[in-house]
This record gives C-alpha cells, structure tokens and sequence, in this order.
C-alpha cells in the first residue's frame, strides 16, 4: 500500500473527533466470511431471489434454512480481523463515536466495539437472536433447535426465522434513522468492504459528505461511489488497518 496515501489517512484520523465507521461483507472475507457477491461468494451458489427473500421465505422457509445454516456454522467459526480490531481501537482512544455496519456477522462486538461507549448500528439486523415472524416472540440462537429440522416453527405455528433482513423486508426501527444521525455528526467517515449497492445503507456516506465529513474508502476494489472518497486505501481491509492503525499510533 502507498506509504504517502496511509500517512494521510492516519493524520485526518489523529486530526478528527467523531469517527463513524461503516462496515460491509468486505471486512469479514479475512475472516473466512465470503462476501455475497465475489466469485466464491453465497449467491454464486444460492439465488439471492429465492433463499434470501422475504416473500419466499413466507411460502416456504425450507430454502432460507439451507442457506443460513451453513452461514451460521461459517460465523461461529470465524474471529475478528485486524480491521474490526483497528476500529475497536480507534474507540478506545476516543476518536471513533459509532460503527454502523451491514453485516449481521456479530465480529465487531467480539473485537471489542461498543465496550468504549460507540453505538453500534446493525443495519440488516442480527445472527444471534430468532423471531417468529407470526407472533413476535423472540428466542436465543441456542433456544431453537435449526438442525434437525427442515425449518423451526414456534409454537403458534409461525416461522422462526432469524432477526436478519431479508430482501423484500424493512430495516430494524429506528436503526436507520440513528446511523443518519451518526453521519450527519461525523468529522471522519470509513467505509470499509462494502460494494455500496445496497440501498438504502448505502447513501449514508453520501450523507456524511454532505454533512462535512472527510471520507476514507478501504475496499479491495473500486465501487460505485468512489467519486465521495477524499482517500481510497485500495486493498485488503485487515492488511490496510494493520499499516494504518501503526501510522496512527506513531502520530499520537
Ligand atoms: P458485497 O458483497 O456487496 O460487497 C463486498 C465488497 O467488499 C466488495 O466491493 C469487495 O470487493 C470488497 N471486499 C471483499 N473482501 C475484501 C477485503 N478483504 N478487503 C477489502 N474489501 C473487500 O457486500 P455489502 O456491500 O456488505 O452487501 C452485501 C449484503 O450482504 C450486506 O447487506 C450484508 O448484510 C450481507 N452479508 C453479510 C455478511 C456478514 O455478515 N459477514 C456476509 C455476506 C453478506
């Protein structure tokens, strides 16, 4: 990576006060989650219009269930990178105020996000609890038996399904809004790993610019809306905190 470009993205962090990160499958491929749409990703082998839709899951969640356990057996297996490492540590030293992430992979949390007072904002909600889409009632991951079953049913006779967004379904209440407001306070703004095609998650760093926030893309490509991005680290997220976070530390 461009020592130069490195350096100058570690001294807008060291210089900003109200760092909001925003998060996409991107951050997690080093941690052994493929993203959704790269060539090993799931919709290669699992249509997006089928096994993560909404509508489809009502009439029969038999195809979601396929899928999602063997996303889950991949999320309990895999550990935080030194990108979701970087961003707990840039709140701890007081810089980064919020994480809004669209992965519902939990690997912020487990390296620390949140422990230093930063809102966390799942905007596609979450792995670790279920809900029964008739009733309501909310369970535990380990409450459930998803194993052995084609698919869980609560005891209303609704499906169980988790506390993800599918496709066709509404973002979380109010979670959307909270991560506007995050970007609309936001000196600093890292996207890192997201394609931003995803709408509406991926006009929050639009919002941000418009706000007055330096905008810092990490991404191993280019994406749609690179003409935002003050600084393009371009390459793997982990390797590019690891430099980073090393830059940032010399500087403070
Ligand atoms: P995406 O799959 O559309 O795009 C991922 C982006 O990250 C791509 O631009 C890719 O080039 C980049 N990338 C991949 N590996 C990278 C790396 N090591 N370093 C830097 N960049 C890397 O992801 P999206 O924009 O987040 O949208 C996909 C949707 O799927 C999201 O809504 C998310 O909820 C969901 N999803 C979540 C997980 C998870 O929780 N880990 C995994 C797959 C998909």
């Amino acid at each position: 990576m461009n020592e130069n470009l490195i350096n100058k993205a570690a001294e807008i962090i060291v210089s900003s006060n109200y760092i909001v990160s925003f998060s996409g499958a991107g951050i997690s491929t080093e941690s052994g989650i493929a993203d959704f749409r790269g060539k090993d990703g799931l919709w290669s082998r699992y249509d997006p219009s089928i096994y993560a839709s909404y509508q489809y899951f009502q009439r029969d969640p038999s195809k979601f269930w396929q899928m999602h356990r063997e996303l889950e057996d991949i999320v309990e297996d895999a550990d935080p990178n030194p990108a979701h490492y970087g961003i707990a540590e840039l709140e701890k030293m007081g810089k980064l105020k919020a994480v809004i992430t669209q992965n519902i992979d939990m690997l912020h949390q487990r390296a620390g996000s949140g422990v230093h007072g930063a809102k966390i904002y799942e905007l596609h909600g979450s792995y670790g609890m279920y809900e029964c889409i008739n009733c309501g009632e909310e369970f535990d991951i380990d409450e459930v038996d998803t194993k052995n079953v084609r698919y869980p049913v609560c005891e209303c006779s609704g499906y169980i399904k988790p506390k993800v967004v599918l496709f066709g379904e509404s973002l979380p209440y109010g979670v959307l809004e909270g991560a506007i407001r995050e970007c609309q306070k936001a000196d600093c703004l890292i996207m890192v790993g997201s394609s931003l095609l995803i709408s509406p998650a991926n006009f929050l760093p639009s919002v941000a610019k418009e706000y007055g926030a330096t905008i810092i893309f990490i991404n191993r490509e280019n994406t749609i809306m690179d003409e935002l991005a003050d600084i393009f680290l371009k390459g793997k997220a982990g390797d590019i905190f690891t430099e980073l976070m090393e830059s940032v530390k010399d500087l403070v």
